[in-house]
């Protein structure tokens, strides 16, 4: 058990791509965190590969803009959507500003980032186990029994909100879960699409996209009461719920990719702090959220990784700026959070509202809320 008596300027807690864009931009601020960031063992595998345009910019704004250039991940300029109608519509990428987004190889691309990190950061492979201010310092307790303390602490810890839970409330909008599972090719002699595809369904929506390793990324979204009973560890019951549907079930069979089985099922709902920064003195100890420990939001809006690599630019630049006196940074960056799931709740309703073949199902109506009503809903 060691104690470091050393008081760091910040911490980041978390290892994902969130923590690893918070220490890269404190880096290229001179500061030079502490990361708290388990190895890939204690994590949970990552799913969730579509990056969007837009995360270029960020990247290139962190020095990162090779990591995208990896052959391992592949351009994504077709999508496909089934949604409100029986069709398929194509939305072409390609017309961005930015380039095309991509298809990632998340592995590689976690990997990468986190090797970055790694470089400019003092990095400690723990879990964080307690976190407590006394005295105007950050004391933070890791796995193991050690100990370290910092003037600013980063909260990247996903979905587990390990530091925001203990400063402000957790706004949560739904609970939706969603079904993951990667899917291999029975046999290579078929070339499948390279094509992303998103299909509405009576009880939630199917995702698949075609990874650069050849195989399919299969994902359903669905609320917890609603999943068939007996997913989780029934390969048949997996299989028969991709069956339903109507153009993804026909891309698998046709490309001759198999379900072999039953899919994990993880945490996919929406919710984000009340408030993501604050610093207000004596009275609150300085601290930020960043990635979905700021907010989390629905993976159909596909952002989730392009506002991990956003929140994490714009908190490393605000905390080096508070640690030079200045907390305009933190309080502009917490006022942009909050505008934007303002945004995000409105678009959400807007576009679950273009669903009206199943409106009267349970998983389409509990989100056919007006952006009004949904959002006096969550206020405190
Ligand atoms: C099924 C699904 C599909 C998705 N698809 C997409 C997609 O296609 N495109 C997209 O842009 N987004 C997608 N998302 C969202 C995207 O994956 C997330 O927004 C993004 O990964 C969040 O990154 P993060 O670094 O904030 O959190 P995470 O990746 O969850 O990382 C959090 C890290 O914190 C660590 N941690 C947790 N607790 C502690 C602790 N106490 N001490 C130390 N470390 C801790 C964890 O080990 C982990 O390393 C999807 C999400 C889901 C659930």
């Amino acid at each position: 058990m060691t104690r470091d008596s050393r008081i760091h300027d910040v911490a980041v807690v978390g290892g994902g791509v969130a923590g690893a864009a918070t220490v890269i931009a404190l880096a290229r601020e001179g500061v030079t965190p502490i990361w708290i960031a388990p190895g890939h063992s204690d994590r949970a595998e990552v799913f969730g590969e579509s990056l969007a345009p837009s995360a270029r910019t960020v990247m290139a704004s962190l020095g990162l803009g090779d990591v995208l250039k990896d052959p391992r991940h592949r351009a994504s300029n077709a999508t496909f959507s089934a949604w409100g109608s029986d069709f398929l519509v194509e939305r072409n990428a390609a017309v961005h500003l930015e380039g095309p987004g991509l298809v990632l190889d998340r592995e590689a691309f976690d990997s990468s980032m986190a090797y970055a990190a790694q470089q400019v950061s003092e990095r400690r492979t723990v879990v964080l186990t307690s976190a407590a201010w006394r005295d105007g310092t950050w004391s933070l307790g890791l796995h193991g029994g050690a100990s370290v303390k910092s003037r600013f602490v980063v909260d990247a810890t996903g979905r587990s909100v390990s530091i925001g839970r203990r400063m402000v409330r957790v706004v949560t909008h739904d609970r939706m879960v969603a079904a993951v599972t990667r899917v291999p090719q029975r046999s290579t002699d078929v070339e499948a699409t390279r094509a992303t595809l998103i299909e509405a369904m009576a009880d939630g929506w199917l995702y698949a996209a075609l990874l650069a390793d050849g195989r399919m990324s299969l994902a359903y979204f669905s609320d917890p009461d609603l999943l068939p009973h007996g997913i989780r560890h029934d390969v048949d019951c997996w299989r028969a719920l991709v069956a339903g549907s109507r153009h993804v079930s026909r891309w698998l069979d046709d490309a001759g990719f198999d379900i072999v089985e039953p899919p994990s099922i993880v945490a996919a709902g929406t919710r984000w702090l009340e408030r993501p920064a604050g610093a207000n003195g004596e009275d609150e100890p300085p601290w930020a959220a960043v990635g979905d420990a700021a907010a989390a939001m629905d993976p159909l809006s596909s952002h989730g990784l392009t506002t991990s690599l956003w929140s994490g630019a714009r908190v490393g630049a605000a905390a080096s700026s508070w640690l030079g006196g200045d907390r305009a940074p933190l309080d502009r960056y917490s006022l942009a959070v909050e505008a934007g799931i303002r945004q995000y709740v409105a678009d959400q309703v807007r576009v679950y509202g273009q669903e009206r073949r199943y409106c009267g199902r349970p998983f389409w109506s509990r989100r056919a809320i007006s952006p009004g009503g949904l959002l006096a809903r969550t206020r405190p």
